[in-house]
């Protein structure tokens, strides 16, 4: 590899070389795709002209089953790190690429593998689930993934007498604890996007829509999820959006998958549910790294990409593999 992009990579974390301005750069990477047998998995949070040109968008349980079933030789991951490396998990043979490597996530961040090492000898005739969003090191330490499109089921389909530990993210824990009346041991964790809707702005939007329907993420905090009309992950959200009649929605989750909802349901609207700050709209700071621009350069270059040990590979495999095989089983 050249020297310069391994010091640009460890500086900065994604390969910075100038484009020439007068390329298409969707015309180019579609021809680099081609060229080296890629495919792109974008994540509902990436900005829409990533999203655009990706050949399969979704929440974190579909990306899983892309990557464990692509063909392709290289995947580029627009997402953040934990996703990049569950689909290097999954397909160990293939080069996974991640346009920029400090695309991070502060839940994951929140769980660090060494304390929850610790936490987890605590109990040790728990069984221990995790959510995807954790690094490769965590998921090596747990026994069984899951998704927000799946932790309820995921739940239930155990023992009513399993005790389980939960982690990392405590809302979705309590939101699942509520809804299968289990009783979970929590991991402190949580998501900085997702607890930072304001009540007041909240309250006020309503007001303003009040027949729009009220929709959430259950990584949001329990007392944004009461009042919501539907709680699910961001594909079950977007279904929810094109199947059921309402006509405009306020919708609290990242921004991003507002692209998709419009796009399905072109003649509904669509607002944001209004964070704790000046923004009018909630953006993954880690999510929106990610550009067109490090995209062509990580396709063109073949870098940063994400390495792991064996075995790390090895023990994180069973449990998302778990997790897979659950989640087919009850056709989710
Ligand atoms: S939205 Fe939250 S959970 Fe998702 S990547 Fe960003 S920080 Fe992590």
């Amino acid at each position: 590899m050249n020297t310069t992009f391994e010091n640009d990579l460890s500086a900065k974390g994604y390969i910075d070389v100038a484009i020439d301005p007068s390329i298409d750069l969707v015309a180019e990477i579609n021809r680099l795709k081609k060229e080296k047998n890629a495919v792109i998995l974008a994540h509902y949070y990436q900005e829409s002209e990533i999203q655009d040109l990706a050949d399969y968008i979704g929440d974190s349980l579909g990306l899983s089953q892309q990557a464990a079933k692509t063909d392709a030789d290289v995947i580029v991951f627009a997402g953040v790190h934990f996703m990049a490396e569950t689909a290097k998990i999954l397909s160990p043979s293939k080069k996974v690429l991640l346009p920029d490597l400090k695309a991070g996530c502060s839940l994951s961040d929140s769980c660090p593998p060494h304390l929850f090492a610790k936490f987890k000898e605590k109990y040790p005739d728990h069984l221990v689930i995790t959510y995807v969003n954790c690094t490769a090191e965590l998921k090596a330490l747990s026994d069984i993934v899951c998704t927000s499109s799946n932790a309820v089921q995921i739940v239930e389909s155990l023992p009513a007498d399993q005790k389980i530990i939960f982690g990392p993210d405590r809302n979705l824990g309590a939101y699942v604890q509520k809804k299968t009346g289990r009783d979970l041991v929590l991991w402190n964790g949580a998501c900085m996007v997702h607890e930072i809707f304001s009540q007041e702005k909240l309250d006020a939007l309503r007001l303003e829509y009040p027949h729009a329907k009220f929709i959430a993420h259950p990584e949001c905090e329990d007392h944004i999820l009461a009042q919501a009309d539907y709680i699910g992950s961001t594909s079950g959200m977007l279904k929810f959006t094109i199947e059921d009649p309402t006509d405009t929605y306020i919708v609290a989750t990242e921004s991003g998958i507002l692209h998709q909802m419009q796009k399905s349901s072109p003649n509904k609207t669509f607002i944001p549910a209004p964070p704790n700050n000046l923004c009018a709209c909630n953006d993954c700071p880690h999510m929106k790294l990610n550009t067109l621009e490090k995209l062509y350069n990580c396709l063109y270059f073949e870098q940063p990409e994400i390495v792991l040990p064996a075995d790390i590979i090895a023990r994180a495999q069973k449990p998302i593999e778990r997790m897979l095989d659950i989640s087919a089983k009850l056709g989710l």
